[in-house]
């Protein structure tokens, strides 16, 4: 134990410093916001949906989440119930099992609605395509028709 803390005393801090900030990327924010207010007239929520992915996606959407990306600032929101979104953010390839609480969330998920299919599994199937086990790529992010195992 006091090895480790000495350890730890003795390394210090090995993280690079954090970098200027850039007004250009304030302006940035500022236009993104914007455009957000004028298509939607509020805030964007976001309700995310693993189908079935490997937790890739997952990871990367977390990482969009830390402060330094400021999602919250720019008006955009991760919101736990479809009930409260206006977008649907689709990782992995649509399993069997999870197609049937895909369509439900969808269904849930007031009008007008966005369905965005993240990944190569989500977009196209990936590497998993269609088989006993997967219906393959997210169809409502493409057609906006409700969700359905095409090869069942
Ligand atoms: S695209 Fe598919 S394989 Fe790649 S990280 Fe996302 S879920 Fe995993």
């Amino acid at each position: 134990m006091w090895h480790l803390l000495r350890q730890i005393a003795r390394t210090g801090l090995v993280t690079e410093p954090a970098p200027k900030s850039d007004d250009a990327l304030r302006v940035e924010a500022g236009r993104i916001h914007d455009e957000i207010l004028a298509t939607l007239g509020q805030a964007l929520t976001i309700r995310e949906v693993d189908a079935g992915s490997c937790n890739g996606c997952e990871l990367e959407i977390h990482a969009v989440n830390n402060p330094y990306y400021n999602l919250e600032g720019l008006g955009i929101r991760f919101v736990a119930s479809p009930r409260h979104a206006d977008m649907l953010l689709v990782t992995g390839p649509v399993s069997r099992h999870m197609a049937e609480a895909l369509r439900r969330t969808y269904d849930a998920t007031p009008a007008p609605k966005l369905v965005v299919a993240v990944g190569d599994c989500g977009c196209t199937g990936g590497i998993f395509g269609e088989s006993y086990a997967s219906c393959g790529r997210c169809p409502a992010a493409h057609r906006r028709r409700s969700i359905s195992c095409a090869a069942s």
